[in-house]
Protein backbone atom coordinates (compact mmCIF):
# COMPACT_ATOMS: atom_id res chain seq x y z
CA UNK A 1 0.00 0.00 0.00
CA UNK A 2 1.62 3.63 -0.72
CA UNK A 3 1.38 5.24 2.74
CA UNK A 4 1.63 9.06 3.13
CA UNK A 5 3.66 10.82 6.41
CA UNK A 6 3.12 13.75 6.78
CA UNK A 7 5.47 15.26 9.48
CA UNK A 8 8.65 13.12 9.94
CA UNK A 9 9.86 13.44 13.42
CA UNK A 10 10.28 11.11 16.49
CA UNK A 11 6.47 9.55 15.97
CA UNK A 12 6.24 9.97 11.49
CA UNK A 13 9.63 8.89 11.08
CA UNK A 14 8.82 5.67 13.76
CA UNK A 15 5.98 4.86 11.69
CA UNK A 16 7.95 5.13 8.59
CA UNK A 17 10.83 2.81 9.35
CA UNK A 18 8.03 0.03 10.49
CA UNK A 19 5.54 0.53 7.84
CA UNK A 20 7.93 0.58 5.26
CA UNK A 21 9.82 -2.95 6.99
CA UNK A 22 6.09 -4.01 6.46
CA UNK A 23 6.76 -3.49 2.58
CA UNK A 24 4.21 -0.58 2.23
CA UNK A 25 5.83 2.39 -0.27
CA UNK A 26 6.19 5.69 1.87
CA UNK A 27 5.68 8.78 1.11
CA UNK A 28 6.74 11.37 2.94
CA UNK A 29 6.37 15.04 3.30
CA UNK A 30 8.13 17.27 6.34
CA UNK A 31 8.74 20.89 6.56
CA UNK A 32 12.41 21.10 6.24
CA UNK A 33 13.75 19.97 2.87
CA UNK A 34 17.17 18.84 5.23
CA UNK A 35 14.60 16.13 6.75
CA UNK A 36 13.49 15.36 3.67
CA UNK A 37 16.66 14.13 2.29
CA UNK A 38 17.62 12.85 5.09
CA UNK A 39 14.66 10.60 5.66
CA UNK A 40 15.68 9.20 1.54
CA UNK A 41 19.08 9.68 2.85
CA UNK A 42 18.73 6.72 5.59
CA UNK A 43 16.13 4.77 4.04
CA UNK A 44 13.36 5.81 5.96
CA UNK A 45 10.89 6.86 3.37
CA UNK A 46 10.93 5.95 -0.57
CA UNK A 47 10.73 9.63 -1.05
CA UNK A 48 10.09 12.28 0.79
CA UNK A 49 9.15 16.35 0.02
CA UNK A 50 8.02 19.30 1.25
CA UNK A 51 5.37 19.78 -0.88
CA UNK A 52 1.86 17.90 0.02
CA UNK A 53 0.67 17.62 -3.09
CA UNK A 54 2.97 13.88 -3.22
CA UNK A 55 -0.11 13.17 -0.92
CA UNK A 56 -2.39 12.38 -3.98
CA UNK A 57 -0.48 8.95 -4.54
CA UNK A 58 -1.40 8.07 -1.00
CA UNK A 59 -3.76 5.45 -0.20
CA UNK A 60 -3.68 6.26 3.35
CA UNK A 61 -2.46 9.64 4.94
CA UNK A 62 -0.69 9.37 8.71
CA UNK A 63 -0.58 13.14 9.81
CA UNK A 64 2.24 13.00 12.57
CA UNK A 65 3.14 16.71 13.13
CA UNK A 66 2.94 18.40 16.62
CA UNK A 67 -0.95 19.47 16.87
CA UNK A 68 -0.59 23.22 16.57
CA UNK A 69 0.27 22.32 12.93
CA UNK A 70 -2.77 20.10 11.97
CA UNK A 71 -5.53 22.31 10.67
CA UNK A 72 -3.38 24.29 8.46
CA UNK A 73 -2.29 20.78 7.19
CA UNK A 74 -5.46 19.39 6.84
CA UNK A 75 -6.75 22.66 4.94
CA UNK A 76 -3.96 22.45 2.37
CA UNK A 77 -4.05 18.60 1.82
CA UNK A 78 -7.76 18.13 2.07
CA UNK A 79 -8.42 20.03 -1.87
CA UNK A 80 -5.59 17.59 -2.95
CA UNK A 81 -6.72 14.28 -2.39
CA UNK A 82 -9.30 11.76 -4.06
CA UNK A 83 -12.01 10.99 -1.65
CA UNK A 84 -11.01 7.59 -1.25
CA UNK A 85 -7.85 8.75 0.78
CA UNK A 86 -7.94 7.60 4.05
CA UNK A 87 -6.74 9.78 6.55
CA UNK A 88 -5.46 9.30 9.92
CA UNK A 89 -3.65 11.08 13.03
CA UNK A 90 -1.16 10.41 15.37
CA UNK A 91 -2.18 13.46 17.77
CA UNK A 92 -1.87 13.46 21.88
CA UNK A 93 -5.41 14.98 21.88
CA UNK A 94 -8.56 13.50 20.05
CA UNK A 95 -11.47 15.58 21.01
CA UNK A 96 -10.46 18.91 19.16
CA UNK A 97 -8.24 17.09 16.19
CA UNK A 98 -11.63 14.74 15.02
CA UNK A 99 -14.01 18.12 15.78
CA UNK A 100 -11.60 19.67 13.36
CA UNK A 101 -10.98 16.96 10.49
CA UNK A 102 -14.41 14.82 10.87
CA UNK A 103 -16.99 17.51 9.53
CA UNK A 104 -14.62 17.66 6.32
CA UNK A 105 -13.54 14.49 5.70
CA UNK A 106 -15.62 11.46 5.51
CA UNK A 107 -12.81 8.77 5.55
CA UNK A 108 -11.40 10.04 8.89
CA UNK A 109 -10.10 7.79 11.51
CA UNK A 110 -8.57 9.51 14.79
CA UNK A 111 -5.90 7.87 16.11
CA UNK A 112 -3.38 8.17 18.96
CA UNK A 113 -0.22 5.31 19.30
CA UNK A 114 1.05 5.94 22.83
CA UNK A 115 4.51 5.70 22.94
CA UNK A 116 7.31 8.06 22.82
CA UNK A 117 11.12 9.21 24.22
CA UNK A 118 12.40 12.32 25.54
CA UNK A 119 13.43 13.18 21.96
CA UNK A 120 11.61 14.73 18.86
CA UNK A 121 12.45 14.97 15.43
CA UNK A 122 14.15 12.77 12.49
CA UNK A 123 17.02 11.75 14.66
CA UNK A 124 14.81 10.27 17.52
CA UNK A 125 12.86 7.90 15.36
CA UNK A 126 13.12 4.72 16.08
CA UNK A 127 12.07 1.06 14.74
CA UNK A 128 9.74 -0.92 17.17
CA UNK A 129 8.76 2.10 19.35
CA UNK A 130 4.95 0.60 19.29
CA UNK A 131 5.33 -3.14 19.94
CA UNK A 132 3.42 -3.75 22.69
CA UNK A 133 2.18 -0.23 23.33
CA UNK A 134 -1.32 1.04 23.43
CA UNK A 135 -2.39 2.77 20.45
CA UNK A 136 -5.87 4.40 20.33
CA UNK A 137 -8.12 4.86 17.26
CA UNK A 138 -11.32 6.87 18.11
CA UNK A 139 -13.89 6.18 15.32
CA UNK A 140 -17.11 8.55 15.58
CA UNK A 141 -20.56 6.96 14.48
CA UNK A 142 -19.98 8.50 10.94
CA UNK A 143 -16.52 7.06 10.59
CA UNK A 144 -16.90 4.24 7.89
CA UNK A 145 -16.31 0.47 9.21
CA UNK A 146 -13.94 0.10 6.15
CA UNK A 147 -11.53 2.89 7.04
CA UNK A 148 -11.68 1.77 10.30
CA UNK A 149 -10.55 -1.20 9.04
CA UNK A 150 -7.70 0.24 6.83
CA UNK A 151 -5.99 1.97 9.16
CA UNK A 152 -6.34 -0.94 12.16
CA UNK A 153 -4.83 -3.66 8.66
CA UNK A 154 -2.00 -1.31 8.96
CA UNK A 155 -0.98 -0.54 12.03
CA UNK A 156 -1.85 -4.23 13.51
CA UNK A 157 1.74 -5.57 12.44
CA UNK A 158 3.44 -3.16 14.33
CA UNK A 159 2.27 -5.31 17.45
CA UNK A 160 0.61 -2.67 18.96
CA UNK A 161 -2.54 -2.62 21.49
CA UNK A 162 -5.08 -1.16 19.58
CA UNK A 163 -8.04 0.29 21.41
CA UNK A 164 -11.46 2.13 20.60
CA UNK A 165 -13.36 4.86 22.69
CA UNK A 166 -14.57 8.16 21.93
CA UNK A 167 -12.73 11.09 21.64
CA UNK A 168 -13.98 12.44 24.41
CA UNK A 169 -12.94 9.57 26.73
CA UNK A 170 -9.73 8.98 25.24
CA UNK A 171 -9.30 12.66 26.29
CA UNK A 172 -10.30 12.41 29.92
CA UNK A 173 -8.23 9.12 30.00
CA UNK A 174 -5.35 10.36 28.69
CA UNK A 175 -5.05 13.52 30.86
CA UNK A 176 -4.93 11.16 34.11
CA UNK A 177 -2.15 8.91 33.08
CA UNK A 178 0.18 11.02 30.10
CA UNK A 179 -0.62 14.92 30.47
CA UNK A 180 -1.47 15.16 34.39
CA UNK A 181 1.51 12.94 34.92
CA UNK A 182 4.02 15.78 32.45
CA UNK A 183 2.51 18.61 34.50
CA UNK A 184 3.41 16.91 38.01
CA UNK A 185 6.75 15.63 37.20
CA UNK A 186 7.56 19.12 36.17
CA UNK A 187 6.59 20.77 38.88
CA UNK A 188 8.78 17.93 40.84
CA UNK A 189 11.90 18.92 39.04
CA UNK A 190 11.04 23.13 39.69
CA UNK A 191 10.21 22.55 43.45
CA UNK A 192 13.54 20.82 43.69
CA UNK A 193 15.27 23.41 41.84
CA UNK A 194 13.52 25.76 44.65
CA UNK A 195 16.66 24.78 47.44
CA UNK A 196 17.64 27.64 48.47
CA UNK A 197 20.80 26.36 49.70
CA UNK A 198 23.36 25.41 46.65
CA UNK A 199 25.33 22.78 48.29
CA UNK A 200 22.05 21.39 49.39
CA UNK A 201 20.73 21.61 45.92
CA UNK A 202 23.85 20.25 44.60
CA UNK A 203 24.36 17.30 46.67
CA UNK A 204 20.77 16.31 45.98
CA UNK A 205 21.52 16.12 42.33
CA UNK A 206 24.47 13.83 43.13
CA UNK A 207 21.84 11.83 45.05
CA UNK A 208 18.95 11.48 42.87
CA UNK A 209 18.63 7.90 41.52
CA UNK A 210 16.26 5.65 40.33
CA UNK A 211 13.22 6.90 42.26
CA UNK A 212 13.94 10.24 40.83
CA UNK A 213 14.47 8.93 37.18
CA UNK A 214 11.07 7.26 37.24
CA UNK A 215 9.05 10.02 38.86
CA UNK A 216 10.92 12.96 37.01
CA UNK A 217 11.16 11.18 33.60
CA UNK A 218 8.06 12.94 32.17
CA UNK A 219 8.87 16.66 33.28
CA UNK A 220 12.14 16.30 31.52
CA UNK A 221 10.46 15.73 27.80
CA UNK A 222 9.79 17.56 24.70
CA UNK A 223 8.67 20.84 26.54
CA UNK A 224 6.37 21.51 22.86
CA UNK A 225 4.27 18.02 23.68
CA UNK A 226 3.72 19.38 27.17
CA UNK A 227 2.46 22.75 26.23
CA UNK A 228 0.59 21.50 23.23
CA UNK A 229 -1.22 18.96 25.62
CA UNK A 230 -2.67 21.85 27.96
CA UNK A 231 -3.86 23.91 24.53
CA UNK A 232 -5.69 21.01 23.07
CA UNK A 233 -6.65 19.08 26.44
CA UNK A 234 -7.20 22.36 28.48
CA UNK A 235 -10.34 21.57 30.08
CA UNK A 236 -9.80 17.88 31.08
CA UNK A 237 -6.23 18.52 31.98
CA UNK A 238 -7.71 21.89 34.46
CA UNK A 239 -9.62 18.91 36.17
CA UNK A 240 -6.78 16.30 36.54
CA UNK A 241 -4.50 19.06 37.95
CA UNK A 242 -7.38 20.24 40.59
CA UNK A 243 -8.03 16.96 41.65
CA UNK A 244 -4.55 16.04 41.87
CA UNK A 245 -3.95 19.48 44.41
CA UNK A 246 -6.74 17.70 46.52
CA UNK A 247 -4.90 15.19 47.09
CA UNK A 248 -1.58 16.96 47.29
CA UNK A 249 -3.78 19.17 50.05
CA UNK A 250 -4.61 15.93 51.82
CA UNK A 251 -1.44 14.61 52.50
CA UNK A 252 -0.03 18.13 53.80
CA UNK A 253 -3.32 17.79 55.74
CA UNK A 254 -2.14 14.51 57.46
CA UNK A 255 1.64 15.41 57.44
CA UNK A 256 1.05 18.48 59.36
CA UNK A 257 -1.84 16.89 61.71
CA UNK A 258 0.71 14.56 62.28
CA UNK A 259 -1.96 11.79 61.55
CA UNK A 260 0.26 9.06 60.57
CA UNK A 261 -2.83 6.35 60.53
CA UNK A 262 -4.38 8.43 57.79
CA UNK A 263 -1.16 9.00 55.57
CA UNK A 264 -0.29 5.16 55.70
CA UNK A 265 -4.17 4.42 55.35
CA UNK A 266 -3.65 6.35 51.93
CA UNK A 267 -0.54 4.89 51.02
CA UNK A 268 -1.25 1.31 51.30
CA UNK A 269 -4.47 2.35 48.98
CA UNK A 270 -2.25 3.72 46.61
CA UNK A 271 -0.02 0.62 47.16
CA UNK A 272 -2.87 -1.64 46.40
CA UNK A 273 -4.42 0.26 43.35
CA UNK A 274 -1.29 1.14 41.45
CA UNK A 275 -1.06 -1.96 39.47
CA UNK A 276 -4.50 -1.54 38.05
CA UNK A 277 -2.27 0.69 35.95
CA UNK A 278 0.73 -1.31 35.01
P1 LIG B 1 8.41 15.84 16.51
O1 LIG B 1 9.44 14.82 16.81
O2 LIG B 1 8.69 17.27 16.77
O3 LIG B 1 8.03 15.64 14.96
C1 LIG B 1 7.15 16.43 14.26
C2 LIG B 1 7.85 16.81 12.95
O4 LIG B 1 6.91 17.39 12.08
C3 LIG B 1 8.93 17.85 13.14
O5 LIG B 1 10.16 17.22 13.36
C4 LIG B 1 8.89 18.66 11.86
O6 LIG B 1 9.94 18.21 11.00
C5 LIG B 1 7.57 18.27 11.20
N1 LIG B 1 6.68 19.39 11.00
C6 LIG B 1 6.44 20.43 11.82
N2 LIG B 1 5.51 21.23 11.28
C7 LIG B 1 5.18 20.67 10.09
C8 LIG B 1 4.28 21.03 9.05
N3 LIG B 1 3.54 22.13 9.13
N4 LIG B 1 4.20 20.22 7.97
C9 LIG B 1 4.93 19.11 7.87
N5 LIG B 1 5.81 18.72 8.83
C10 LIG B 1 5.92 19.49 9.91
O7 LIG B 1 7.05 15.53 17.25
P2 LIG B 1 6.47 14.10 17.67
O8 LIG B 1 6.85 13.82 19.08
O9 LIG B 1 6.77 13.10 16.60
O10 LIG B 1 4.92 14.45 17.69
C11 LIG B 1 4.17 14.45 16.50
C12 LIG B 1 2.72 14.15 16.83
O11 LIG B 1 2.67 12.91 17.54
C13 LIG B 1 2.07 15.20 17.74
O12 LIG B 1 0.77 15.46 17.26
C14 LIG B 1 2.02 14.54 19.10
O13 LIG B 1 0.90 14.96 19.83
C15 LIG B 1 1.93 13.08 18.73
N6 LIG B 1 2.48 12.13 19.71
C16 LIG B 1 3.68 12.37 20.30
C17 LIG B 1 4.19 11.43 21.21
C18 LIG B 1 5.50 11.65 21.92
O14 LIG B 1 5.71 11.09 22.99
N7 LIG B 1 6.42 12.41 21.36
C19 LIG B 1 3.48 10.26 21.47
C20 LIG B 1 2.29 10.04 20.79
C21 LIG B 1 1.80 10.98 19.91
P3 LIG B 1 10.95 19.19 10.23
O15 LIG B 1 10.77 20.58 10.75
O16 LIG B 1 12.28 18.60 10.56
O17 LIG B 1 10.59 19.03 8.79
Amino acid sequence: MNIGIVGLGLIGGSLAIDLRSCGHTILGVSRRRETCQQAVGRGIVDAASTDLESMVAADVVFLCTPLRAISSTVEHLLPILPPTTVITDVGSVKASVVKTIAPQWQNFVGGHPMAGTAESGLDAALSGLFVDRPYVLTPIDSTPVEAVERVTSIIAPLQCRIYHCTPEDHDRAVSWISHLPVMVSASLIAACMGEASPIVLKLAQQLASSGFRDTSRVGGGNPELGVMMAMYNQETLLSSLYAYRNQLDQVIQHIEQKDWGALERQLKQTQQTRPQFL
